[in-house]
């Protein structure tokens, strides 16, 4: 069965790589793609590159997987999340990660993962000895709201002697059934909207975390001790655009925005770029609201799975190359 114990081998991060197709504005504007995908785990840069450009630039890039653009979500699913995802329900913590630019499929391929992943949740929980809770997060230029209450005040961060991080009165809503999941995603996505031009604006610049909590009575693993239980969560993170403050096109808030973005990406860059090295030694988790949050899914023995998302087309190269490099520090 997909639910497996963990095994050392199975500690890394697992690193995955998804192109999309080239969409229609791109196909308007004769725009090409460059990459290909040579099998299972490499893809290939291989436009004309002239020698200069084709020393700086590696032109194959490997990880556990890469997806074609002809790939289903489904496929990406079960080969570079599923595992990771459904260790929760064996106890342990975990994070999954969409990172790309604005536009290349994270919120594509997150949604349908989440989805795919409470569907076998439900499948696997009997409901009468666990609960499956739901809680959705957003980072915003450092400030961490919940997107479950129309409230739109900003959460602080406690830290608590025994669970770690956790955001104050954030709400966590006990799912009866995959309608109210739904409904649930729903409005959180109404949320999301407000105050923003468009939904794309919104998640171009800010962070997104869905959190599912399994937790069981107590009772039965401790004995008669009626005020502790025991809880795993996973981490679905929809993270803001990849692309840099730099290219945000205006001056003021627009500006400080970026640089809160990067900030976050950056920190969670290095809290990747350690962890996958090993898990000792200082890790920086409380550089950024982000990596803060999530302490507790990250370290430890705390499993993590990277989608790198990747436009195909050539006028996104240079985008697309920072993804790869940021997903091969990953490895
Ligand atoms: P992001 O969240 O990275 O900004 P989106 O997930 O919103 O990007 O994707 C941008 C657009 O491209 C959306 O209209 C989405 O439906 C489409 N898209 C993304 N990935 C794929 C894919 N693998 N196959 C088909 N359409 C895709
Ligand atoms: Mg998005």
């Amino acid at each position: 069965d997909a639910i497996q114990e963990p095994h050392g081998h199975e500690e890394r991060i697992l690193v995955s790589v998804r192109l999309r197709p080239l969409n229609k504005m791109e196909l308007a504007r004769n725009d090409v793609s460059d990459w290909e995908c040579i099998n299972d785990t490499t893809i290939i840069y291989r436009s004309n590159l002239s020698a200069p450009d084709r020393s700086l630039y590696p032109t194959a890039y490997s990880f556990d997987s890469v997806f074609r653009s002809d790939c289903s979500t489904r496929q990406v699913y079960e080969k570079a999340a599923k595992e990771v995802a459904l260790s929760v329900v064996g106890g342990i913590n975990s994070s999954i990660f969409a990172y790309g630019q604005t536009s290349s499929g994270k919120t594509y391929t997150m949604s349908g993962i989440t989805e795919y992943t409470v569907a076998d949740i439900f499948n696997y929980i009997e409901k009468a000895k666990f609960m499956l809770k739901f809680s959705a997060i957003e980072i915003y230029n450092e400030s961490v709201r919940d997107l479950l209450s129309p409230d739109c005040t900003p959460l602080r961060l406690l830290d608590d002697p025994e669970r770690g991080t956790v955001v104050e009165k954030l709400t966590e809503e006990t799912l009866r059934d995959w309608n109210h999941f739904t409904e649930l995603l729903s409005f959180c996505e109404a949320q999301r909207q407000i105050g923003e031009t468009s939904l794309n604006e919104a998640s171009s610049r800010s962070h997104q975390i869905l959190r599912l909590t399994i937790e069981s009575s107590a009772r039965e693993f401790l004995g008669n001790d009626k005020s502790s239980s025991l809880s795993s969560s996973v981490n679905f993170v929809d993270l803001a655009g990849s692309e840099r403050a730099s290219q945000t096109n205006s001056a003021g808030t627009r500006l400080k925005e970026g640089c809160h973005i990067n900030r976050s990406l950056l920190t969670l860059g290095t809290v990747i770029r350690k962890l996958s090295k090993g898990r000792n030694g200082h890790i920086p988790f409380r550089d950024s609201k982000l990596t803060r949050i999530l302490q507790s899914s990250l370290g430890g023995n705390a499993r993590t799975a990277i989608i790198c998302t990747m436009s195909p087309a050539r006028s996104h190269v240079e985008q697309t190359r920072n993804t790869l490099l940021f997903a091969s520090c990953a490895k």
